[in-house]
C-alpha cells in the first residue's frame, strides 16, 4: 500500500476528528523535540478512548499497516519516530489523559495511557500522597510513554523503576482484543506477571492505555545539598555512609562534574549553589521522610561531618530554603539544555555496579582521548543506582559534522569499558531504533532469540517494527 492510500483509507474510515492526514502537520510529529531522528509517517491517529484505539488497532492490523505508538515523544533513542517510508501510522494517546480513579486509602492512582507525569504527581499530592518517578522531562513525558521504556529518573534509589510502581495495566493487542489488567493488588500469584512484559517494551507488544500506580506517603520534609568530592573514587563511598547513617532517607544521589558547574555557569544562573572550591567532581545528595525539617538537616549533617572525617568531600552546602533547593535541583535537571546550548551532543547512558562507577569513568576516558586528546566529557547522573549519562560535547574548534561522524567509534570504545565491567549500554533509555547496532553487539543470542519469540507470540510485526528488535 503506498503512504497516500493509508492516509486516505484512515481519513474515510475514521474521519478528520481522530486521524491527522495533512502531510505539514505530520511532519511536526514524526521527529523527536531534540532533532535526533527523523522519519515520516503516513497519517497520525488520535483516539480519545481505548475502545477508539482497539478499533484503529483491529483495523491496521488487517490492512498491514504498521502502529508507531506515541507518547509525550521525549524518548531519546528514536522509538516514538516512523521510519522514512512514509508507510507507518503514529498513534497518539495525547487525548486520553484522564485520571480514571484516585484512591488514597489503597494508595493507588489509575490514569489513562496520556497523561502527563507532572500532572500525576500533582493529582497525587493533593490528597497528600507521593507518586515518586521523577526527571526532567516530567512535565511532557506520558505515563504510556514512561511505562513502555520503564523509566528510572531522580529517585530510584529509594523507590525503584517505573516497573517497581506498577499495579495493573490495560493493553491493546496486536488484533484489537482490550486486555483489562487494571489490578489494584499488591499480591497475586496468579501466573506470569504479563503486565511486565509490556513495560520496557517500546510500544513492540501493544498500546498501553491505562495503567494503575503505587501512592506512597508524601514526605513531609527534605534535606537537599551540593557536596564537592576529593575524589571520584568518594562518590560511591559517600554513598554507603550516606546509607548508613541515613538508612531509608536517601532519595537522591546524582553526581555532577565541574564540566557541568562551568556549562552552567557559562549558559545559566544556575552554578550559583555549587560550593565554590576547586574540585572535580560535585554530588547532589537529597534526604527525604516524615521527620522534623530540622531533624533531617541534622542528620545530612552527621553525614557530612563524618565524610569530611573520612576525607571523602572538601566542602557542602546545604539548601537553607525551598528555592536553594530548587536551584540545586535545576542544575542537575536542565542538563540537556545546558549541554545543548554548548553545541552538539553525543549521548551515552550506560550502567555499571555502583563500585565500578569510578573505574568506568575512568577507563572510559583515558580511552577516549588516547583517541581523541581534546574530546570534551560531560558525565553525569544517577550514581546512586551506577546510572551515568556519559555524553560527549562538540568542541568549539570542530564543525558539528565532523564531532557526530565519529560516533560509533566513540561508541565502540564506551561499550567495550562498560561490557568489561559487567554494564549494560542502555541503563534508562531503551534501544529504539538508535541503540540497535549496540543491541546486536552486546545482547546475548540466547536473550535476543527469547525476546523475538515473545514478540512473534504476542504481536508479531504490528507494533513498532524496527525498534527494539532487529529486524529479520
Ligand atoms: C530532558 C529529559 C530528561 C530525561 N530523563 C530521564 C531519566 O532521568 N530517566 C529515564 O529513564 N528517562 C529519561 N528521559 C527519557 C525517557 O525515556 C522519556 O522522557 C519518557 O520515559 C518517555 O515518555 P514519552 O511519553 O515521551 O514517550 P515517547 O517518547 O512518546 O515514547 C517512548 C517509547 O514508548 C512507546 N510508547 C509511548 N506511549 C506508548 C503507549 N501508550 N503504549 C505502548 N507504547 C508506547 C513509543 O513507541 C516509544 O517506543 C528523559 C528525556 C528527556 C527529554
Amino acid at each position: 500500500m503506498t503512504a497516500s492510500s493509508t492516509n486516505e483509507l484512515l481519513l474515510a474510515a475514521f474521519g478528520s476528528d481522530i486521524c491527522i492526514s495533512d502531510p505539514e502537520e505530520i511532519v511536526r510529529w514524526s521527529s523527536d523535540s531534540w532533532g535526533l531522528c527523523a522519519g515520516m509517517a503516513a497519517a497520525v491517529m488520535r483516539p480519545r478512548n481505548v475502545q477508539e484505539v482497539s478499533e484503529i488497532v483491529r483495523f491496521c492490523s488487517a490492512q498491514g499497516i504498521a502502529i508507531v505508538p506515541q507518547g509525550g515523544n521525549t524518548g531519546l533513542v528514536g522509538g516514538a519516530i516512523p521510519d522514512p517510508s512514509g508507510k507507518q501510522v503514529i498513534l497518539s494517546l495525547s487525548r486520553m489523559d484522564n485520571v480514571r480513579e484516585l484512591d488514597p486509602i489503597n494508595y493507588t492512582i489509575t490514569v489513562d495511557a496520556g497523561c502527563i507525569l507532572a500532572h500525576i504527581q500533582e493529582t497525587a499530592a493533593e490528597v497528600n500522597r507521593l507518586f515518586p518517578l521523577s526527571f526532567g522531562a516530567e512535565g511532557c513525558c506520558q505515563i504510556g510513554g514512561v511505562l513502555s521504556t520503564n523509566a528510572g529518573g531522580n529517585s530510584v534509589l529509594r523507590y525503584g523503576n517505573t516497573r517497581d510502581l506498577v499495579l495493573g495495566i490495560e493493553v491493546v493487542l496486536a488484533d484489537g482484543t482490550i486486555w483489562n489488567g487494571l489490578r489494584k493488588l499488591r499480591k497475586d500469584n496468579t501466573g506470569y506477571d504479563l503486565k511486565h512484559l509490556f513495560i520496557g517494551a517500546e510500544g513492540t507488544l501493544g498500546i498501553i492505555t491505562a495503567a494503575v500506580l503505587k501512592l506512597f506517603p508524601k514526605p513531609r520534609s527534605n534535606a537537599t545539598a551540593i557536596v564537592a568530592l576529593s575524589d571520584l573514587e568518594a562518590a560511591p563511598r559517600l554513598l554507603a555512609l550516606t546509607r548508613d547513617i541515613t538508612t531509608d532517607a536517601l532519595s537522591a544521589f546524582e553526581l555532577i562534574p565541574r564540566r557541568l558547574v562551568e556549562l552552567a555557569a557559562q549558559h545559566t544562573d544556575r552554578a550559583n549553589c555549587v560550593p565554590p572550591v576547586e574540585a572535580d567532581w560535585f554530588v547532589l545528595i537529597e534526604l527525604t521522610n516524615s521527620d522534623m525539617n530540622e531533624a533531617l538537616t541534622e542528620r545530612l549533617q552527621t553525614v557530612l561531618e563524618a565524610a569530611h572525617d573520612s576525607a571523602h568531600i572538601i566542602d557542602a552546602s546545604i539548601a537553607a530554603n525551598l528555592s536553594q533547593r530548587d536551584q540545586m535541583w535545576s542544575l542537575r535537571d536542565e542538563v540537556a539544555e545546558t549541554q545543548i546550548k554548548n553545541g552538539a551532543v553525543i549521548y551515552f547512558d550506560v550502567s555499571v555496579p555502583v563500585s565500578s562507577v569510578p573505574a568506568f569513568i575512568q577507563q572510559a576516558t583515558a580511552k577516549l582521548k588516547e583517541l581523541d586528546p581534546q574530546i570534551d566529557i560531560n558525565a553525569f547522573g544517577h550514581v546512586g543506582d551506577g546510572n551515568i549519562h556519559f555524553n560527549l560535547l562538540q568542541t568549539h574548534d570542530q564543525p558539528a559534522d565532523l564531532f557526530l561522524i565519529r560516533k560509533n567509534e566513540y561508541e565502540r570504545i564506551v561499550y567495550n569499558v562498560v561490557y568489561e565491567l559487567g554494564g549494560s549500554f542502555s541503563a534508562e533509555h531503551g534501544i529504539g531504533s538508535e541503540k540497535m547496532d549496540a543491541l546486536i553487539n552486546f545482547k546475548s543470542p540466547i536473550e535476543l532469540s527469547l525476546m523475538k519469540a515473545v514478540r512473534a507470540a504476542i504481536s508479531g510485526t504490528t507494533f513498532n517494527p524496527g525498534k527494539l528488535i532487529p529486524s529479520e
